[in-house]
């Protein structure tokens, strides 16, 4: 089986060094000359341009940063697209973070092109994809699913199932929007404890054995001290970066809009996330909002 991987960035350089250590034939390409070096350094096979590493692969995998590069890359767009060059019959992989309906897209054209394709977009972050252990969340067809398994398998500890076209995405979009409300809200309990004379260490000892528990305390506990392995205890250096979180609340507004649903926490949480990724927040963890609801409490 010939698998071409494209997009070898800080995800896709190591999940393309995984899958090919599994002994599978992996070809690999980016756009960016110094990752086609660094994956060469790392002994991946690479390839001179997209199509060339594609062509006549029976799976494509491609790991970018948006929609608009993925449907450029399968069409094509001062040339041949990935979709006319790969197998026939290939399978189409597309682990990157983009929204549900160019998720849906990407789909569609795969299916036209007599393809088949799912969406398989991961969490677990760089440490997550050098490690294997990241978890896939996976739309399309169970056949194509089946098929795509084990070579995700390779590459992840946890491969879920999510449904059909486009709803391994909205699985990340609804993962992440939990995830930023709840970063909020414990952020906001830790600064009111603080004006309160709570010490960190009592509201941790207390919320994290009752109802208040949660992802974002007990593992990403946004002040120093409690979970010595969260991001605040190294000045918020990421883990999960705010311009990151602000990229997919920005997918959750688009699929808020497009579904008309009443999420006023979420999309609140998209406007704080927005200004904190404007700054320095960029290439904080996301947990260093704290420090900005600090800042602005009088
Ligand atoms: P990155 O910018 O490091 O890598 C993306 C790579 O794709 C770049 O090297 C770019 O040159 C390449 N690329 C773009 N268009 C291309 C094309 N047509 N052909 C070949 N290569 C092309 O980004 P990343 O951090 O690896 O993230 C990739 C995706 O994974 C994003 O959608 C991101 O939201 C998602 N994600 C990232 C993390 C993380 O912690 N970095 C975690 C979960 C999900």
């Amino acid at each position: 089986m010939k698998i071409a991987f494209l997009g070898l960035g800080h995800m896709g350089l190591p999940m393309a060094r995984n899958l090919a250590a599994t002994g599978h034939e992996v070809v690999g390409f980016d756009v960016a000359p110094a990752a086609v070096a660094a994956a060469a350094d790392a002994g991946l096979r690479t390839a001179g341009s997209g199509t060339d590493a594609a062509t006549g692969a029976d799976v494509v995998l491609t790991m970018f940063q948006t929609g608009a590069q993925v449907l450029d890359a399968y069409r094509g767009a001062d040339g041949p697209g990935l979709l006319e060059v790969a197998a026939s019959g290939a399978l189409f992989i597309d682990c990157s973070t983009i929204a549900v309906d160019e998720a849906r897209a990407a789909h569609a054209l795969a299916e036209a092109a007599g393809h088949r394709s799912l969406d398989a977009p991961v969490s677990g972050g760089v440490v997550g994809a050098e490690n294997a252990t990241l978890a896939f969340m996976v739309g399309g067809t169970d056949e194509d699913f089946e098929a795509a398994r084990p070579l995700l398998e390779a590459m992840g500890r946890r491969v879920v199932h999510c449904g059909g076209a486009g709803l391994g995405q909205a699985a990340k979009v609804c993962n992440n929007m939990i995830l930023a409300v709840s970063q909020i809200a414990v952020a906001e309990a830790f600064v009111l404890g603080e004006r309160l004379g709570l010490s960190h260490q009592a509201l941790f000892d207390v919320a994290s054995n009752a109802s208040g528990q949660c992802w974002a305390l007990t593992t990403n506990c946004p002040v120093p001290g409690p979970v010595p392995t969260s991001p605040a205890n190294r000045d918020y250096q990421p883990g999960f970066a705010g311009a990151l979180m602000s990229k997919d609340l920005g997918l959750a507004e688009h699929a808020i809009a497009s579904t008309g649903v009443e999420a006023r926490m979420g999309m609140l949480a998209r406007e704080l996330y927005r200004d904190f990724a404007a700054g320095e927040g960029a290439g904080q963890d996301f947990s260093g909002i704290i420090n900005t609801i600090r800042a602005e409490s009088a």
